[in-house]
């Protein structure tokens, strides 16, 4: 069989990794034998599970002298690390400048990653979704998408939000009402988003909150998740009033 190429890391992967490089910064980094990269390992291979293409793994994916290897990436950025680094990729550096000052997020992100995934399960693409993929990666963005879509979730918050504003629904940034715009046609129309950071995203089977959801117009919806970071309303609510 021919050799296959590693497929490049995905973001998802490079926050387990930095997850494990900052939780061993300031000590000498475990090396490819050790239990510790070889745990990393088995996680980056299960997280692979769940996203598509590449089953059955190949026994080098994300093996523990491969996964070595891209730890070093980190080094090469971290002032304080006096041993060469390697040259980084442009996601590495993204994720390293965004995260490595607050390791504490990242270790919540990196948990949720991976308690979120289940192996053998194909996690669509953030494109394929209709939105950017998150700062947080592929699974996290999966499951904003996945939560917010819930169609009995969303009828109860608009139920809700009905009983709250004599019966009308509108946009809770724009104040777009669908029903006024396009009649009977728009009647009970408009979506609901998810607005806890993915880190906070509450664990596997607990129950999503109402108040988590605000309703929005599928403009203002789409412009929240145009671009990465995600905005929050009042920042896409600050962009309306000063465009
Ligand atoms: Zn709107
Ligand atoms: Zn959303």
């Amino acid at each position: 069989m021919p050799r296959q190429r590693q497929p490049d890391w995905e973001r998802d992967e490079w926050l387990l990794a930095l997850d494990f490089y900052l939780r061993h910064q300031g000590a000498p980094l475990p090396g490819k034998r050790s239990a510790e990269v070889k745990e990393l390992s088995n996680k980056l291979r299960s997280l692979r599970g769940s996203l598509p293409g590449l089953l059955p793994l190949p026994e080098s994916f994300r093996n523990p002298a491969g996964v070595e290897m891209q730890l070093y990436q980190f080094v090469g950025f971290d002032p304080s690390n006096e041993l060469k680094g390697l040259r980084p990729t442009r996601l590495a550096r993204e994720i390293w400048d965004v995260y490595a000052g607050d390791a504490a997020r990242v270790s919540k992100i990196a948990a949720r990653i991976v308690e979120m995934s289940g192996a053998n399960f194909s996690i669509p693409s953030a494109e394929s979704l209709g939105v950017s993929e998150a700062l947080e990666g592929r699974v996290l963005t999966y499951e904003h998408v996945r939560r917010e879509r819930n169609p009995k979730l969303t009828r109860k918050k608009k139920e809700k939000f009905q009983d709250e504003h004599e019966g009308r629904l509108f946009c809770e940034v724009c104040a777009f009402d669908y029903e006024r715009r396009y009649g009977e046609r728009g009647r009970g129309f408009i979506e609901a988003h998810h607005t806890r950071a993915l880190a906070d995203l509450p664990r596997k089977g607990t129950r999503i909150r109402l108040e988590d959801l605000v309703l929005l117009c599928a403009n203002c919806h789409r412009m929240i998740h145009r671009t990465r970071p995600w905005l929050t309303t009042s920042q896409l609510g600050n962009i309306i009033a000063n465009p």
